[in-house]
């Protein structure tokens, strides 16, 4: 590995470490309007266009509560097996930047919204639970732009569009042993949030962050060494190629005798390093006091229920009913269930009438591969399921070959047209099947002793009769010349 070789430490020494990893998860809800006032939640607006005195904190305003926001919490923590507080509360964290206008952000700290949830990543063919130690709501701060403009040697823009966009934080247990199996937990995380609709996790803009807790002991050790914090990682690659160097990093300082100190470290995707931003030392005490201006959030057992009984199904209970239901093996149903508009569509075709497992097959080899390449995300946006099955109807039949049903779905994809229509335009549905041609043939042979007699006394005439009742038992299909030929030799035999 290069992070080996750039560290300096063998393999040998790496090997007797383990790392221990807990991740702080924010996630942006999906409401329409802020988390305490009205404004736009749109994102890409024009910078500070999306702003109210509420959300900029000016004197005398107050915040009320969005009660969709809560609604949408709940069901992020039901989902992820947290049990719901009847009663939580909003706190004040202060804090001095200009991306806080109030000088406090509205969180939650010592009565968080749901605690104590779990949720299972499949690992080496294995599957591990990770706890969930809390949720908690909070208001996103805004947007400080230090670069980009003019004057950005001497000034920071401050864009507070993002100021009050309502977040939920998911802080996991210390149970993530490397990279790849944090990594495999963003991964789980994200994709129940977005099945549930509760956000669309989208890290480009932000609305997934992470932050990696990280520290290492020796194999074997009871107790977990110190930790650092890892921000700025907004993609799953980022998060494991920070952790690696973070965790290598760490080792050395203990393998030149050295200690950790416990501090927050910005990953520096220019260098590939993390680098100190605070240590503790300098740590902010954010002078935490139960938020004055709101009261408790309540949840009451009947609301949660409600929620409770909206629930879609999770990817984890989906991926197994595929491979119960459709017979799909363990890795296909993970594909087919990546995301639930995949899922939704793979059910579609097959209620369309396709057989499962080929269903399955096309939209992996042919569906999947298109939409990549054309950077679609939609799958139905250019096939719709119901085409699927009609062309794999076809196939199955054997009324077109496999080569030529592939032909047709990349013209599908194309133009959006219907898979017979295009069948038809190509003329790929022609009947060049040799046997089935004979099959019908002979059968007018049986029928038409007449005919066949008048043939074969000389009556040439009657050769388009027999052409013509072949093509008309298979609907103008068969391949013209292959019938005339066929017809030819059977009368003759
Ligand atoms: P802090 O008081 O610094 O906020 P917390 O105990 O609240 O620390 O934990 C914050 C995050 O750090 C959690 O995700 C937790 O799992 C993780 N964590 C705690 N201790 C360690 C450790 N020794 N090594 C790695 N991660 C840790
Ligand atoms: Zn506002
Ligand atoms: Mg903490």
């Amino acid at each position: 590995m290069s992070r080996t070789a750039e560290s300096g430490i063998s393999p040998d020494v790496l090997a007797r470490y383990e790392a221990v990893i807990g991740l702080e998860v924010h996630a942006q809800l999906k409401t329409a309007s802020k988390i305490f006032c009205s404004c736009s939640t749109r994102f890409g607006d024009a910078p500070n266009k999306n702003v109210c005195p509420i959300c900029l904190g000016l004197p005398g305003t107050l915040p009320v509560i969005n009660r969709r926001a809560v609604e949408l919490a709940v069901r992020a923590s039901l989902a992820l097996g947290a049990e719901v507080q009847r009663r939580s509360r909003f706190a004040r964290k202060n804090y001095f930047y200009p991306d806080l206008p109030k000088g406090y952000q509205i969180s939650m700290y010592e009565l968080p919204l749901a605690t104590g949830g779990h949720l299972e990543i499949e690992f080496d063919g294995q599957t591990k639970r990770i706890g969930i130690t809390r949720l908690h709501m909070e208001e996103d701060a805004a947007k400080a732009l230090h670069e980009g403009f003019p004057d950005s040697d001497r000034a920071t823009y401050v864009d507070y569009n993002r100021c009050g966009i309502p977040l939920v934080e998911i802080v996991s247990e210390p149970d993530l042993r490397s990279p790849a199996e944090a990594q495999a937990y963003l991964e789980e995380l994200k994709q129940i949030l977005e099945y549930i609709d509760v956000s669309d996790c989208n890290m480009e803009e932000g609305s997934l962050r992470c932050d990696a807790n990280v520290s290492v002991r020796p194999r074997g050790d009871g107790k977990f060494g110190t930790k650092s914090e890892v921000k700025n990682l907004n993609s799953f690659r980022y998060l494991a190629r920070a952790l690696e160097y973070e965790i290598e990093r760490q080792i050395g300082v203990l393998e030149q005798g050295g200690t950790i100190t416990q501090e927050t470290r910005l990953w520096n995707l220019a260098t590939g390093r993390t680098e100190p931003m605070r240590s503790k030392e300098h740590a902010h005490d954010y002078r935490y006091f139960p938020e004055p201006d709101l009261l408790p959030v309540e949840i009451s057992r009947a609301w949660e229920q409600e929620i409770l009984a909206a629930m879609p199904e999770l990817p984890a209970a989906r991926r197994l009913r595929f491979a119960e239901q459709y017979g799909v093996t363990h890795y296909d149903a993970r594909v087919l269930c990546a995301t639930r508009e995949l899922a939704d569509y793979f059910e579609a075709v097959v209620k369309a009438g396709a057989p499962a497992k080929t269903a399955s097959n096309w939209i992996q080899g042919e569906l999947l591969r298109r939409l990549k390449e054309a950077g679609v995300e939609k799958p139905g946006e250019r096939v719709a399921p119901g085409e699927v099955a009609a062309l794999v109807g076809r196939v199955e039949s054997g009324s077109i070959t496999a080569a030529s049903g592939k032909q047709v779905f990349a013209r599908m994809f194309e133009t959006g047209e219907g898979a017979e229509k295009i069948i038809a335009a190509e003329g790929l549905g022609q009947i060049s099947d040799t046997t089935e041609i004979e099959r019908v043939v002979r059968e007018i042979i049986e029928r038409e002793p007449a005919n066949v007699a008048k043939y074969r006394a000389g009556n040439e005439g009657v050769l388009k009769f027999f052409v013509g009742q072949v093509m008309r038992a298979t609907r103008g299909q068969a391949n013209p010349q292959l019938v005339n030929d066929t017809v030819k030799r059977l009368l003759a035999g």
